[in-house]
């Protein structure tokens, strides 16, 4: 079987080999507990711009976040369920297909209008609308 133990935001655990997928966008820079969709088993790890610094080493306790995905490494079990991996992060509720929507001074429905902060939220776009220059962890 291939071994992933080198990759760095994929926990293999050690216990039950299932594949556990670090979600980049919430694990590029992460110290902390985080568990394994397969046994349940509690990590210390810390990630420093999407790279493995420490870990993963047994741990104790409730986990600070858990996986993005999961699967074993046959590839025919999934865990999806919200108990063994985190829900996705949207840029905006699912539901809600596009940006916010207006009416033109003919009272017909124009989609995409001016975007606020708020509906940026998630997204490439609010970080350059907020001004916040980026800053690896150390
Ligand atoms: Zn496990």
């Amino acid at each position: 079987m291939t071994d992933f133990k080198h990759c760095h935001l994929i926990l293999e655990c050690a216990k039950c080999s299932v594949l556990n997928y670090m979600d980049p966008f919430s694990f590029w820079n992460f110290t902390g507990k985080t568990k394994c969709a397969g046994c349940d088993t509690v990590y210390a790890v810390t990630y420093s711009n999407g790279q493995k610094m420490k870990g993963p080493d047994a741990a104790e306790g409730k986990p600070d976040r858990l996986p993005g995905f999961a699967q074993t490494k046959d590839f025919k079990t999934q865990y999806t369920t919200p108990d063994k991996v985190s829900p996705p992060a949207y840029a905006r509720d699912p539901a809600n297909k596009h940006g916010p929507t207006y009416k033109n001074v003919r009272g017909n429905l124009v989609a995409a209008g001016k975007l606020t902060a708020a509906d940026l939220q998630g997204s490439r776009a609010r970080f350059i609308v907020e001004g916040t220059p980026y800053k690896p962890s150390s």
